[in-house]
């Protein structure tokens, strides 16, 4: 393996590697746009002076060879949006792969299958879901974002540029210097009948999010799961709800022993203990109704205005294929406090990393610090 840098008047040319057959060739040109170039002729270098006729000749060839991308970001909810809108803005020319349907969520992520969001900053008057994403999108193009509604769905991170290989055009692969991916996590469904119909209408994945929403106040509000999320959002939702269920499929909790004590010690909260959600149901607008099966009994209808379900997110890391690490439940494991991943110029941002916070700015504020992050490391390159 050699390393040359070869330089002309607009152009800095690295002959990367080279074999007895082939020789690797990249090119940084004046406007540090890289190209990959693959050659079976041979550059003549001559005490450090480059041949410049050969060097121009594979100029020109390199002109109609791939591009090498400086940043690709995978994933499009408010982590994706945030590192394309800052790339975009230090003309890194980010490319992104939004996802198409991509682990059941919509193009936008998980904030196009909420209606109100309240708690994100700059905005006194609720703004929808979808709404917020569709600002964030038109915001990431204003910042010179190139968007392709397609899924990754597969890279090869062994050695830079990584390859990515994108849905329907897999013999068309993306070379990259860096990736960031932000991919996010997907909200675990029962899929009882009525689920569908009443979702964002009474059933939601996330009470930190939802649960101060007027449709929840003062109402019987049910919270399936028994680990420590379950607990902790039941115990939230006491600060609205006039009671909360929580409905465990076991005669004990997978909780950790303090937060079962917190839950048992709250007046609002009573635990079904052995008991399954069976299907909820509404008056066409809005949920009224669940019917839950305690182990033994017959199924039972309840009133209650509000369905929460805590009963884990899958982070959307399939795709890898073990090339990044991964913590045991498959979160993407970023290292101290940054977004870099166990490989060098692969960073992570947003609900794939995080299983803690799981906030649409959270998950911002990580998608800043992976494009400074990336940044960083280009310049380091280069
Ligand atoms: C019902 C609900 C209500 C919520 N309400 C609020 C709220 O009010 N306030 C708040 O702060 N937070 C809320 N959240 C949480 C918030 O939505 C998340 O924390 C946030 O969306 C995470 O952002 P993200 O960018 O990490 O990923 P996500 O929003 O999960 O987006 C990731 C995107 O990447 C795409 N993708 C996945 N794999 C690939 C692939 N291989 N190729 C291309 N694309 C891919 C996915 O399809 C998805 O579109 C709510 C969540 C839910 C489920």
């Amino acid at each position: 393996m050699i390393k040359r840098l070869l330089t002309t008047n607009s152009n800095k040319f690295i002959q990367s590697s080279s074999s007895q057959s082939q020789s690797l060739f990249r090119l940084n040109n004046n406007n540090n746009n890289l190209y990959q170039y693959k050659s079976t002729s041979t550059l003549t270098v001559n005490n450090n002076n480059s041949n410049i006729n050969n060097i121009s000749y594979i100029i020109r060839r390199m002109s109609t060879e791939q591009k090498i991308e400086k940043v690709v970001i995978v994933g499009s909810g408010p982590a994706g949006h945030t590192a394309a809108i800052y790339t975009g803005r230090a003309r890194l020319e980010p490319i992104m792969f939004e996802g198409f349907m991509a682990g059941g969520v919509a193009a936008g992520g998980q904030l196009t299958t909420t209606t109100e969001i309240e708690n994100f900053p700059g905005f006194a008057q609720q703004i929808s879901g979808p709404e917020l994403m569709d600002r964030m999108r038109e915001q990431s193009v204003h910042c010179g974002t190139r968007i392709e509604t397609k899924n990754v769905l597969r890279m090869d991170l062994s050695k830079r540029p990584f390859t990515l290989y994108i849905e329907d055009e897999e013999d068309k692969p993306v070379l990259a210097e860096t990736v960031i991916i932000a991919t996010g996590a997907t909200a675990k469904k029962m899929g009882v009948p009525g689920e569908e119909e009443y979702w964002s209408r009474g059933i939601s994945a996330c009470a930190v999010c939802d649960g101060a929403l007027p449709i929840y106040r003062n109402k019987h509000l049910v919270v399936v799961g028994g680990g420590d999320t379950a607990c902790e959002e039941a115990t939230f939702l006491t600060h609205f709800a006039s009671k909360v269920s929580l409905l465990v499929r076991r005669d004990e909790m997978r909780a950790s022993k303090a937060m079962q004590q917190r839950v048992l010690a709250n007046p609002k909260i009573t635990i079904v203990w052995n008991t399954e959600l069976v299907s909820a149901r509404g008056d066409g607008k809005l949920l009224t109704h669940v019917t839950v099966q305690t182990k033994g009994k017959e199924p039972e209808e309840l009133a209650a205005q509000g369905l929460f379900y805590a009963i884990g997110h899958v982070p959307n890391t399939a795709f890898l294929n073990n090339q990044i690490t991964l913590d045991e439940t498959g979160y993407i494991i970023t290292q101290g406090h940054s977004t870099k991943t166990n490989i060098e110029g692969v960073f992570a941002c947003g609900d794939v990393q995080d299983k803690i916070y799981r906030q649409a700015i959270t998950a911002a504020g990580t998608g800043c610090m992976a494009a400074l992050e990336a940044e960083r490391f280009l310049s380091e390159q280069h």
